[in-house]
């Protein structure tokens, strides 16, 4: 029998919205699903580690990487490089399983290009105070890497109008709630119309 393709789910949203810390939640209530895990030229912080947050790679190799064509998409984000390699996809939707992508917007419309049967959705802060204070509240960014993050954040809000659904980060448990039915729902949508044929 020939095994059901797995969905790709893109999730966006602001630096410090949440993403991070509503995908760990998701990966532990819902079966069958994988992290893309990207390659970066920013530096590692702390906690975080070679080929399970990022895969860690100087400019050159990053370029490298471009003319070899082995992207689905890349981009600058708040002034590092980063991108989604073709094969974590081919390999992961051929294996029957969901795959989260968490990308930032500009990449989000790249993938939506090329694959136009992903399931989108934008992260957005309850409001600039909170954003602001989560971020800080990580400690991870210097004060001109957080500005810049901030900063962009404007920008970025502007794109949820391309994504599939829209989901306002503010009470965790009820955002992961919401986060985890769209997935489940989605998966149902498509099994059902499958044995419809
Ligand atoms: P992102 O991955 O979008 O950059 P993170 O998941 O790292 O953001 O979250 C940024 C900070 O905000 C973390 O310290 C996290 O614990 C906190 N956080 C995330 N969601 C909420 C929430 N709903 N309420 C309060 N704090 C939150
Ligand atoms: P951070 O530096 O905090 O890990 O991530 C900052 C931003 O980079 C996040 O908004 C995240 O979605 C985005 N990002 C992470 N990986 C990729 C990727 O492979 N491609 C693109 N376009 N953006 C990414």
């Amino acid at each position: 029998m020939v095994k059901e393709k797995g969905h790709l789910i893109v999730i966006s949203g602001p630096s410090g919205v949440g993403k991070g810390t509503l995908i760990k939640i998701i990966f532990k209530n819902i079966p069958n699903l994988s992290y893309s895990v990207s390659v970066t030229t920013r530096k590692p912080r702390k906690e975080e580690r070679e080929g399970v947050d990022y895969f860690f790679v100087d400019e050159g190799t990053f370029k490298k990487y471009i003319e070899e064509h082995k992207f689905a998409e890349w981009a600058m984000v708040h002034g590092d490089y980063k991108g989604t390699l073709i094969s974590t996809i081919n390999e992961t939707l051929t294996d029957g399983k969901d795959l989260i992508l968490e990308i930032d917007v500009q990449g989000a419309l790249e993938i939506k290009n090329k694959y136009p049967e992903g399931i989108f959705i934008f992260i957005a802060p309850p409001s600039w105070e909170k954003l602001e204070e989560r971020l800080r509240g990580r400690s991870t960014e210097d004060e001109q890497n957080l500005k810049k993050r901030l900063n962009d954040a404007r920008c970025e809000m502007e794109y949820k109008k391309y994504y599939d659904y829209v989901v306002v980060n503010d009470e965790l448990e009820k955002a992961a709630r919401k986060l985890e039915a769209i997935i489940v729902s989605e998966r149902d949508k498509c099994k059902k119309s499958q044995n419809s044929l």
